[in-house]
């Protein structure tokens, strides 16, 4: 699919006639990458079938950047970008990584100090040459260095999220070859870590096809599209690097060996330490190859086989971090965590109300395209002046639309209210106090001393309107950390004062994270897994807030939205 790849360079062309100051076409490129990026159909198949008119019929794209598309389609290239690009010597993609550097901050640092790149940058930063600057100030020097800081320790690792559709997309292509008994991804992209380096996918071939059809195998998935590099192809193992920056490993294994070959890539390695070690006690041996009593082979074909034969229980990828999985599953303890279809409504949804993408009826068919029973909409209240935040007022002619809405389908109304630093909240609790449910969050100064952003959310947690604490810790993954806090403390408060923490979705917070997830679920905290959709299609993402839930030992218990609506709006505080 070639939509991410041209989202990918609307968003840039975005920035770059942002810095340009043109920004109704800035925009407008904005708009229809966001919604390429999450679109189903293959663009180029729109294209193909329908030709430029096709292409025109799409949301936001006009004749012009209808004709951006087809070039890209016909010739891999779209020369305006590259003209904007020539334009300007900054390498903005490169300095928008860091938290809080836009097109307008790098316009002003490349015209002022010549900063073209993030090593211009970090020398600027050092030897403080960007405080003085006008809108700047010593608060985002050090931010900028933190920032770089942040970059070079997660060099070469890539949101879950943001990798998973292609790597969906090698597995469909390989899945289609007849060759082809069975196949799976394995090592931390199965485990599902928020973060992945590169990428395995194991495949065992049909007896039938035998070694012959290795060299076919490997012939096709070296020349997939999107690979620009080859490290190596061999007989059983071939690598790649594709078009996003990481790397993927093919391998190929003997069907009988598929299970244990598949428990031993997906890791993770102290989980395969301790699992050895039990294999070990038993008088076996566990490899990639298999189980073996002595010289004989007792089990290998599925990782199921594996696990019972030296006497485990059956642990699911997310868990396998050798944080205790181990020893439960020889006593056959192990929790019974929340599966992927568990979850009957999502509660953090934006709306066009508060400038989402979608009006609220469009959000209601695709939560039910997800065979939900309800939905929350959640829009961003007024603090929030770039998101369109809404006042009292609108929330309550709000409430008259979903009202109105609300018929086979239940449509709950909540909100994201903005935690002030004092812990109080930007719409006054008369309002608050009609709507179904109240999130909570943290949008603005997130830089507070401990002692003092603990408080804050306890503030707002003690407000009886509030039932959610939308994304607790506030880190944004590969860019920002979480917020100090003592999240211990936090999860006292929450159990106190009856409130529900969040486990948001998105790809780039994932927050709760697991570790979090596990604190909360002993401490006796209930939480809701969310996605903070601002896009209709964003609703799925869901699977990445499971997928920690389950990194995080949640069951369907500790998991508030895997109940009907009834029972979830009886467990919120001003239950009607
Ligand atoms: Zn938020
Ligand atoms: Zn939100």
């Amino acid at each position: 699919m070639i939509n991410k790849e041209i989202s990918k360079i609307f968003f840039e062309m975005a920035d770059y006639l942002k810095m340009k100051e043109e920004t109704f076409r800035s925009v407008a490129y904005n708009k229809v990458a966001l919604s390429l990026e999450s679109m189903e159909q293959d663009v180029e198949d729109i294209y193909n079938k329908g030709g430029l008119k096709a292409l025109e019929d799409l949301p936001g794209v006009g004749k012009n950047i209808a004709q951006k598309i087809e070039e890209y389609i016909k010739t891999g290239k779209i020369k305006a970008y590259l003209n904007l690009k020539k334009q300007t010597p900054i390498k903005l993609d490169e300095i928008s990584r860091i938290e809080g550097m836009g097109p307008k901050k790098a316009k002003v640092l490349f015209e002022k100090l010549g900063i073209k790149n993030i090593k211009d940058l970090e020398k600027a930063a050092k030897s403080h040459k960007i405080a003085p600057l006008f809108g700047f100030g010593e608060k985002t020097e050090k931010n900028i260095l933190e920032g770089i800081e942040f970059l070079k320790k997660d060099k070469g690792r890539f949101l879950l999220g943001s990798i998973m559709p292609s790597v969906e997309e090698i597995l469909e292509k390989l899945s289609s070859l007849k060759e082809i008994k069975q196949i799976s991804i394995a090592g931390s992209t199965r485990r599902m870590k928020e973060t992945v380096g590169d990428v395995d996918i194991l495949v065992a071939v049909k007896p039938a096809f035998a070694e012959a059809s290795a060299g076919k195998i490997m012939n096709f998935f070296v020349s997939l599209p999107g690979i620009v590099k080859v490290w190596g192809k061999g007989k059983t193992k071939s690598s790649v690097r594709m078009k996003h920056g990481f790397d993927v490993d093919l391998r190929i294994v003997k069907p009988e060996s598929f299970g244990s070959a598949l428990q031993y890539f997906t890791g993770s390695k102290e989980h395969n330490i301790a699992t050895r070690k039990i294999a070990i006690s038993k008088g076996l041996k566990l490899n990639e190859y298999g189980v073996f009593k002595g010289q004989k082979m007792i089990a290998g074909r599925t990782e199921q086989d594996v696990y019972k034969a030296i006497g485990l229980s059956y642990i699911a990828p997310e868990m396998r971090e050798d944080t205790g999985e181990v020893e439960l599953a020889q006593k056959a303890k192990l929790p019974n965590i929340i599966g992927y279809d568990d979850i009957k409504g999502d509660l953090h949804c934006h709306s066009n109300w508060d400038g989402g993408e979608h009006s609220i009826k469009e959000m209601i068919a695709s939560a039910q395209k997800m065979g939900y029973e309800y939905i929350g909409i959640s829009d961003h209240t007024k603090f929030l002046k770039i998101e369109k935040g809404l006042n009292e007022k609108q929330l309550l002619d709000q409430r008259k639309e979903i009202e109105k809405l609300n018929n086979d389908f239940r449509v709950l109304q909540g909100c994201e209210a903005n935690i002030m630093p004092d812990g109080s909240l930007d719409i006054k609790d008369s309002v608050l106090a009609k709507l179904d449910f109240v999130i909570a969050g943290v949008h603005s100064a997130m830089k507070m001393p401990r002692d003092k952003m603990t408080q804050r959310i306890i503030n707002a947690m003690k407000n009886p309107n509030v039932d959610i604490i939308s994304h607790p810790t506030g880190r944004l993954l590969l860019k920002r950390d979480e917020y100090q806090i003592d999240f211990d403390k936090i999860l006292r408060a929450a159990k106190e004062y009856n409130v529900v923490l969040e486990i948001n979705s998105s790809p780039e917070r994932l927050d709760l994270k697991d570790t979090n997830i596990k604190k909360a679920k002993e401490a006796g905290v209930k939480m809701v897994i969310n996605t903070d959709a601002h896009h209709k299609n964003q609703l799925e993402l869901i699977k990445f807030g499971i997928a920690q839930a389950r990194r995080g030992w949640a069951e369907k218990k500790d998991i508030l939205n895997t109940d009907s609506a009834d029972k979830l709006l009886s467990y919120f505080k001003n239950a009607s």
